[in-house]
């Protein structure tokens, strides 16, 4: 909040805090509901449907439509095709400014009810949350119902305080995010559901991300021959040649990580990009045992990047540097490995540093935490590209502080999630707009 109105943000902090009941009861429901992604499908629709239900109570106007059925989804340039949309409808609401004076600008808050699978070592119920401490455990606490319930209270937050904007704040909580999804985002921009500004209340502690990395996940797939040599035949295991690349990939990713990032969002060379092998195959897994090497390995990779790399760069820069560490050309004879995707390529993407978005919610993360806000590019690569890299931005990341996303035990940081929220609300202030006659 600016230093004219001091008032103002004491009232919301005393909001927030005799609301934080209510904010954790909001949360707790929204994470019992299981809407784990299933990379094909999902089971997003009865979260969606009681979240309806929860935008109606709180006086938004709101829908839900499914993403199939939008008009020119399937022509939108980031549409991805072979997935599911049966029982899953996204959910968009919108709290109307208006009043005397020239309009403000409005600001959607764009979150996924999606989350990832639950990973097999949760200690307990994943869908059940557990309160200990300052931390909400459960599935998709952290990853990203908390954020979603953030914006949601903070909308709550300004109406019983009775203040009123002059620009629209929307809230869109989206299918299919996890597994590079992004078609749920994609559903939403197709829909006409635009704003001057975008926040993504991913997680980050809090600090905020300007700028995402990109990343792809590729099977890469060994050939060679089997058999035993009893007639001098040449023999090229293709589990070899795999685990070449594999020792490749980890020198490259120290390479990587010696090197900074483009500025500037990525120049700290704290941050490396990871390059992750997620899985190994090869021979016949169903016999109980194999006597001869198997003729194909197959090798998935996640490999991430910065803003402004393609697709093609990033496998060309595998492909090169792996004839490079072998010292052979495909050419010359080395065996070329062939990629295949696996989702889609998640670009990286950012916004104009000179966006007023930036500075403003530094602001408030720095008058609510008081620290000075982290602002630098998001270690990970999310849905952002779909408004920075189309003409939907800018989009930014702010979301709470928490741990273990993708992981057993993932939890939300409830202090962090009641700063959000005094965060957000002061920042739909400041952006959207009051309206005078308040
Ligand atoms: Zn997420």
């Amino acid at each position: 909040m600016n230093d004219n109105e001091p008032s103002l943000s004491l009232m919301i902090r005393e909001w927030v805090q005799r609301n934080r009941g209510r904010m954790t009861e909001l949360l707790s429901e929204l994470v019992s509901f299981n809407t784990v992604n299933k990379v094909v499908s999902g089971t997003e629709k009865e979260c969606q449907e009681r979240l309806l239900g929860m935008m109606q109570e709180l006086g938004l106007e709101a829908e839900l439509y499914n993403p199939e059925e939008v008009p020119g989804f399937h022509a939108h340039p980031a549409y991805y095709s072979g997935k599911n949309y049966n029982d899953r409808p996204n959910l968009s609401a919108v709290w109307a400014g208006g009043g005397a004076g020239a309009a403000g600008k409005s600001l959607l808050f764009s979150s996924h009810i999606d989350t990832a699978a639950a990973a097999p070592d949760w200690p307990a119920d994943p869908f059940t949350p557990r309160i200990e401490g300052n931390k909400l455990y459960g599935l998709g606490s952290f990853d990203m119902k908390g954020g979603l319930v953030a914006s949601m209270m903070a909308v709550r937050c300004l109406m019983e305080l009775n203040i009123r904007l002059k620009g629209d704040v929307l809230i869109e909580s989206v299918v299919d995010e996890e597994f590079g999804g992004a078609n749920g985002t994609v559903a939403g921009r197709a829909r006409g559901i635009h704003a001057d500004a975008v926040i993504i209340p991913e997680p980050t502690n809090l600090a905020l991300y300007p700028a995402a990395r990109g990343g792809a996940l590729w099977r890469v797939t060994f050939r060679g021959t089997t058999g035993l040599s009893f007639s001098g035949e040449t023999i090229e295991n293709p589990a070899t040649a795999a685990a070449r690349f594999i020792v490749f990939l980890e020198a490259l990713e120290k390479e990587r990580a010696g090197q900074a990032g483009p500025a500037p969002w990525f120049s700290d060379r704290k941050d490396h990009l990871p390059i992750i092998v997620t899985r190994l195959e090869a021979g016949d897994l169903n016999s109980p045992l194999c006597d001869v090497g198997p003729v194909v390995c197959y090798v998935d990779i996640w490999v991430e990047c910065y803003p402004g790399v393609t697709e093609e760069e990033l496998r060309n820069e595998l492909l090169q540097g792996y004839e490079r560490s072998c010292g052979r050309t495909f050419e010359e004879g080395l065996g070329r490995p062939s990629f295949e995707k696996m989702i889609r390529f998640l670009p990286g993407s950012s916004v104009d540093p000179e966006c007023p978005l930036i500075p403003l919610l530094a602001e408030e993360i720095e008058a609510a935490t008081g620290r000075k806000a982290e602002v630098k590019g998001a270690p990970f690569a999310c849905d952002a590209f779909v408004f920075n890299e189309y003409g939907s931005g800018p989009a930014l990341i702010l979301g709470p502080s928490g741990s273990n996303a993708h992981a057993p035990d993932e939890y939300v940081d409830l202090d962090s999630l009641a700063l959000l929220i005094e965060i957000y609300a002061s920042a739909m202030i400041r952006w959207c707009g009051l309206q005078e006659e308040r």
